[in-house]
């Protein structure tokens, strides 16, 4: 068969196959514990089933307005007024079958050959593909460990050049867990308006932070930005709705416009009944979140001790979403029967095969020398893999 040139540019998700392949190694009965998801492993709250149940017996079950009911529409309009403090109309919100849909249509509608995108790194795995797919350059900027993994003001200047069109920001983030503080973003807000750049905010983990930092929306931040910055969002993370496909994005009139018409040849609208759920997921009861939340922050506070406790590790303490992603590379260059760990790759497949343990190798979110652990599975899990980890690494020489 004859592909498009195109499909070869990108490669399958990485972090969906490692679950793919943790869960086939479980149904052949391998006792195998996962740190690879990148979902909440909490069931959807029971007032959002409910919703989608109502939405089916009331017949809601048919096309809704491509680019999303004006009921899910106004609770978004009213969450961005809420929790945000900023103002949007209808026009200028489009809902998608989840952020990563928003993602890749604003992508589509926005980049083309000759444009650069810029990603900090570590970075989504879904960024730098997305803006392959459009013609586009994914331009990599490398954050350190040192600086907490964030994008340094002179850092973004330094790369905006005449070919700039966008800077994709994620906080927190995905691998890393870092959050900017209102100063940090303040920093960057003065480059992206004074260089005229868009932005386009990932801020999926917005309502899972842990510490006393409120979140902030850029902007929430420098409100003269607006004109230039897309925010994406949804309900997969926060309302452990990963599954339902809901999420959506706000910005100037013009570009929802154009994701609109591009879902109108894709996708269509998203699904109805899984709308009505989200309505009452944004409107609803908000107690659950703050239980999953609290929950999360529990484990993340063992899961951080726990992996500093071995030797010759070190992981950051994260601010937000369900990630940890400590240091192995002080173990790379260490034989295992005879072969050598190399890079993140090998650490990852050398836990799954002598310890039944799934990660994600840092090198898919460009930073090598790291491993992403999910922390959405239980304490008990989180105990036994953290203890897994630590005795496959003693047996490295
Ligand atoms: C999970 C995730 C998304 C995608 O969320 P969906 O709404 O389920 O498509 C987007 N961005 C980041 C950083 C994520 O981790």
């Amino acid at each position: 068969m004859m592909l498009a040139s195109r499909i070869s540019l990108i490669k399958p998700s990485p972090t969906l196959a490692i679950t793919a392949k943790a869960n086939a190694m479980k149904a052949e009965g391998r006792d195998v514990i996962g740190f690879g998801a990148g979902e909440p492993d909490f069931d959807t709250p029971d007032n959002i089933k409910q919703a989608a149940i109502k939405a089916i017996q009331d017949g809601f079950t048919k096309y809704t307005p491509v680019g999303g009911t004006d009921e899910l529409k106004d609770a978004i309009i009213e969450k961005f007024k809420t929790d945000n403090g900023l103002t949007y109309n209808r026009g200028e919100i489009v809902v998608s079958c989840g952020a990563k849909h928003s993602l890749y249509n604003l992508a589509q509608i926005l980049f083309e050959e000759g444009d650069e995108v810029l990603i900090v790194s570590p970075y989504w795995v879904s960024y730098p593909d997305i803006v392959t797919l459009t013609g586009g350059t994914p331009v990599i900027l490398t954050t350190k460990e040192e600086d907490g993994f964030k994008l340094r003001p002179d850092q973004l200047q330094a790369a905006i050049n005449k070919k700039t069109k966008a800077i994709i920001f994620n906080s927190p983030s995905n691998p890393s867990g870092t959050m900017y503080t209102a100063e940090e973003l303040k920093a960057l807000c003065e480059i992206i308006l004074k260089t005229g750049i868009l932005v386009i905010s990932d801020d999926i983990y917005e309502k899972i932070i842990y510490g006393d930092v409120p979140f902030f929306a850029l902007p929430s931040i420098c409100p003269e930005i607006k004109s230039q910055a897309v925010i994406v969002n949804g309900v997969s993370k926060a309302y452990a709705m990963t599954g339902w496909r809901i999420g959506y994005a706000a910005g100037p009139g013009e570009i929802i416009a154009a994701v609109s018409k591009i879902q109108s040849q894709n996708t269509s609208n998203p699904t109805s009944i899984a709308q009505k759920a989200s309505v009452e997921a944004i409107r609803g009861d908000q107690s659950k979140v703050g239980e999953m939340v609290a929950t999360f922050k529990e484990r993340r506070d063992y899961i951080v001790r726990a992996l500093n406790n071995i030797p010759d590790m070190s992981c950051l303490n994260p601010d937000g979403a369900f990630y940890v992603f400590p240091d192995f590379s002080r173990y790379y260059g260490r034989v295992y029967n005879g072969k050598e760990i190399k890079n993140s790759s090998d650490m990852s497949d050398f836990l799954l095969d002598e310890v039944n343990v799934a990660v994600v190798p840092g090198g898919e979110f460009g930073h090598d020398k790291n491993i992403r652990l999910s922390y959405a599975t239980s304490m008990k899990n989180i105990e036994e893999g953290v203890r897994r980890i630590a005795d496959a690494l003693t047996r490295l020489k």
